[in-house]
């Protein structure tokens, strides 16, 4: 089911059209009307479209499919070995949650330290998943380091309590 969302989703964008998600809402943003047939496959595929995207939470079974997925393609396609496959595919389910889940604290802390960033200071930068933090100077990259440790573990704890764990 989700690889005909993936399949519906490549053929919009190969069209020139987005899909978004608005609340629970798909919306196709395209250049000229999509071909009905499209439109029909998207709308029958809505479900698995939304949690593509991130509209709806994944659960267990949706991140089961999608690591053991990602495993057999690691595995059958890029050579790994079973085990690595496993662990790299569980190493990247932990980015795809965080891809999924944005930073949603304070952008005027440090999302490391907690300390609150001074506009006029030279000693801090966003991240690109949302967060703010004290970058080099006399912080180096400790503050960065800090940020990443606590939501990786965040998914990996978010990943455990859907029955996600790490490949043994
Ligand atoms: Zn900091």
């Amino acid at each position: 089911m989700k690889n005909s969302a993936v399949l519906v989703l490549r053929e919009i964008e190969a069209q020139g059209g987005q899909v978004r998600i608005e609340g629970e809402r798909l919306r196709v943003k395209a250049p000229r009307p999509l071909p009905a047939p499209l439109m029909a496959k998207a709308k029958a595929a809505r479900r698995e479209l939304l949690a593509l995207l991130g509209g709806t939470a994944w659960d267990g079974d949706d991140w089961r499919d999608w690591i053991t997925e990602r495993a057999g393609i690691l595995e059958h396609e890029a050579g790994y070995s079973r085990i690595g496959a496993d662990a790299t595919a569980y190493a990247h389910a932990i980015i795809e949650w965080l891809n999924r889940h944005p930073y949603q604290g304070d952008p005027g802390q440090c999302a490391g330290c907690g300390d609150p960033i001074r506009d006029t200071a030279n000693d801090w930068r966003p991240l690109a998943d949302g967060a703010t933090v004290h970058y080099g100077g006399h912080w180096g990259l400790r503050c960065v380091d800090r940020h990443s440790q606590r939501r990786r573990k965040e998914a990996a704890a978010a990943l455990a309590a859907l029955g996600i764990g790490e490949a043994p």
